[in-house]
């Protein structure tokens, strides 16, 4: 396999960011790129991607053709993706023809919680106790080891609770992983006083920008709400900063990422999970911040120096989700700012859009 290519100059307006995934988060990169005068152009395997609709270019196609991703390549100054389920091999392929940005290490670390978790212990950051579980027994001998209740994840594969189950004793832990029947990782339940997440980006000259930690809250395993700012002192902002700014520098990572954090009753932070990409806990810096996290990751892909990651404003950022996109029309006669995502089908727990509201600066 030849090295991967690299950006020797930042990209000029005009230049084409190649994006692999055409989901809501791809669309708000095109758009952040369309602002900047930089092209988009998407590559989703999906008739439907929403992005499609805001591109300059799409190509619809599987992530293992290799004829429409030559063709895609070649027409991308750099290549970026957005979502962490695209195939490592595809990002390998591609990264041997054109720049691409997080690198395909980071990506396959984000994909497998078991090398995530791993990893980011490694760096001496607290996560929940986790053990690998391969069979039937396994999943008990880790049932054991960590106590009850514990939480039995897919290793690859799962996103907003998709792929997870809560067990409660060694054979519950055992008929789970029966009925995921692949790789798994269980994880002792971590008991929370509520989530948090860092949405920060790092530069190609490996300048480092965080946001603001929201507070995250889900419901049905969706995010519904992030508020900024959380309730944490300045120390525990600080210290989920720096845990992402590790976690990005040990990866040799460019572009935003999102780093999910448990704060624990004891005020103790552990990561929860690496997101390689723009988050959904950082919508709200479209309108709280002069540059958002769609445009700083198109930044840092496009090797132009980072923008200012400070907010102007506290924010609440709702997801509209499912049938509640409906509601269009009540929700646009808010105050806030509406984003619709422009997807056909409201199917139960889809992302829609999101409103933002925003309130004066407090903290
Ligand atoms: P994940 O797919 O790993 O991001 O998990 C989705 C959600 O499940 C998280 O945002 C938490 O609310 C919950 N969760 C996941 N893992 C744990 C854990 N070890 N302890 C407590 N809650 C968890």
């Amino acid at each position: 396999m030849s090295a991967a290519r690299t950006l020797s100059a930042p990209l000029p307006p005009g230049a084409t960011i190649g994006i692999l995934g055409g989901g809501q988060l791809g669309r708000m990169l095109a758009l952040a790129a369309a602002r900047l005068g930089l092209k988009a152009h998407i590559y989703s395997d999906e008739t439907e991607s929403c992005a499609f609709l805001v591109a300059s270019e799409t190509t619809r196609a599987h992530y293992d053709d290799g004829e429409a991703l030559a063709a895609f390549a070649s027409g991308c100054d750099v290549v970026t993706f957005e979502f962490e389920n695209v195939p490592e091999a595809t990002v390998q392929r591609l990264a041997s023809h054109v720049a691409v940005a997080p690198n395909a290490r980071s990506l396959a670390i984000a994909q497998d919680r078991y090398l995530e978790k791993s990893f980011v212990a490694g760096l001496g950051i607290a996560t929940a106790e986790f053990r690998d579980v391969q069979s039937g027994s396994d999943a008990r001998a880790a049932f054991k080891a960590l106590g009850s209740p514990a939480i039995l994840k897919t290793r690859k594969l799962g996103y907003d609770g998709k792929g997870q189950k809560l067990v409660r004793s060694e054979g519950e832990a055992e008929a789970a992983f029966a009925a995921f029947g692949v790789s798994c990782i269980l994880e002792q339940l971590v008991d929370f006083t509520f989530e948090s997440s860092v949405v920060a980006a790092r530069g190609r000259d490996g300048t480092f920008a965080a946001y603001d930690p929201p507070k995250n809250e889900h419901e049905h395993h969706i995010l519904r709400r992030s508020t900024v700012p959380a309730p944490l002192s300045k120390q525990m902002r600080d210290e989920a900063v720096a845990i992402a700014r590790r976690i990005a520098e040990a990866l040799d990572y460019v572009g935003v990422l999102g780093v999910e954090l448990f704060v624990g009753k004891d005020g103790r932070i552990a990561v929860n999970e690496i997101a390689p990409r723009v988050h959904n806990s950082g919508h709200w810096t479209i309108e709280a911040c002069v540059v958002s996290q769609f445009e700083q990751h198109i930044r840092a892909v496009a090797g132009w120096p980072l923008g200012d990651p400070d907010r102007h404003s506290d924010a609440v950022m709702e997801n509209i989700i499912g049938a509640e996109v409906e509601q269009w029309q009540a929700l646009s006669h808010e105050k806030a700012g509406l984003h619709i995502y422009g997807k056909r089908f409201a199917r139960p727990g889809r992302k829609m859009g999101h409103i933002t509201r925003l309130f004066p600066l407090s903290t």
